[in-house]
């Protein structure tokens, strides 16, 4: 595949969908060259542009595909851009990704407002986030107005999306009183909005209760500093009647423009920035490392020295870079 790099940067600031799903494809390349390339599109692109980023978390089967279309609807008939991209460490398993399925999101697929992108395909999730963030970058300065961040709710990704969002949202199926603890702390603590969906028909009353549970659960969680009065807050919705969907986006809009105007949002996207420069650095280390023959035969033989249980990880890694040591 050929990419015009001026091209293409000139394609992705005019919002032109198909320049912006071709962008994505070079930051998801693997190749070196396509990630020189990629670099240097990203580069040029202008930072005017700020999207909402809107992290979204929950299990499979709590209603995420099915809330996205429609809050996503509800969004481009307010007269916004909406962009969806997956943070799916599942699809290190399937070899495919779960939440790539064609048929979700069928009406908010076709609205030429939005743009959803499934999770790229790639054996750890470190490489899927720092793919994600590229995306986010490239669907801001293509001009969407808000960045849905969408994950599975098994561990790990919720933090990395966390790590890239301007406001977390924990989708949560109505549910007995015991399994509140089926929710990581961690995760709660993570959460600005707790949406407990299927608020309709027979799972109602359950979902009120689920509702006030989490809603007790969250006023137990220490205050942070980024929480405007009245937050992290619980609320219900029912995702298919789009019940509640109205709300929650007051909700996070009202939360989004206090961040703005207090500064915290500014203060969360730098340390967010200070985050992911640490995380790329170790990554471009290691790349490095790996890319000298000599130093990859030298990684490999310690590697298999720690398999072997020769040599602990914390001396194997020192004695890895013993030769860059010397003066
Ligand atoms: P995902 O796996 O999190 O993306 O969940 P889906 O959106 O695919 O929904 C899983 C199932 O829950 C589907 O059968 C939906 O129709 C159903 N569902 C989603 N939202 C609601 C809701 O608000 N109320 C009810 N009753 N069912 C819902």
């Amino acid at each position: 595949m050929r990419f015009d790099i001026p091209q293409l940067t000139d394609g992705v600031q005019a919002g032109d969908r198909r320049a912006l799903a071709r962008a994505i494809t070079l930051v998801e390349s693997g190749r070196d060259d396509h990630r020189d390339m990629a670099l240097a599109l990203l580069a040029g692109l202008s930072t005017d542009r700020q999207a909402l980023r809107i992290g979204l978390s929950g299990t499979p089967g709590v209603g995420k595909s099915t809330f996205i279309e429609g809050f996503g609807l509800m969004l481009t008939g307010l007269g916004l851009r909406v962009a969806v991209l997956a943070v799916d460490p599942s699809s290190a398993r399937s070899g495919g990704s779960i939440l790539g399925d064609k048929t979700r999101m069928e009406y908010l697929s076709r609205d030429p407002h939005a743009f959803i992108r499934p999770s790229p395909s790639q054996t750890h999730l470190g490489g899927v986030a720092r793919r994600t963030r590229d995306a986010v970058r490239l669907c801001e300065a293509a001009g969407y107005d808000v960045v849905l961040i969408e994950t599975v709710g098994v561990g790990q990704s919720e933090t990395v999306v966390a790590q890239m969002a301007d406001l977390f949202v924990l989708l949560l199926a109505p549910a007995g009183g015991d399994e509140l603890q089926g929710v990581k702390r961690g995760i709660m603590e993570m959460a600005d909005l707790i949406l407990v969906n299927k608020a309709d028909g027979d799972l109602k009353a359950q979902a009120l209760r689920t509702c006030a549970d989490y809603a007790g659960a969250l006023r137990l969680l220490r205050r942070r500093p980024q929480d405007k009065d009245g937050f992290p807050l619980a609320m219900t919705i029912s995702a298919l009647d789009g019940k509640g969907l109205a709300q929650a986006w007051d909700h996070m809009t009202a939360l989004a423009d206090w961040r703005r105007e207090t500064g915290v949002l500014a203060q969360v996207r730098a340390d967010q920035a200070r985050h992911w420069f640490k995380e790329d650095l170790r990554a471009e280390m290691l790349a490095l490392l790996t890319r000298d023959p000599e130093l990859a035969a030298r990684l490999a033989t310690l590697e298999d020295a720690v398999a072997r249980g020769e040599m602990t990880p914390a001396v194997a890694a020192r004695a890895a870079l013993a030769p860059l040591r010397q003066p």
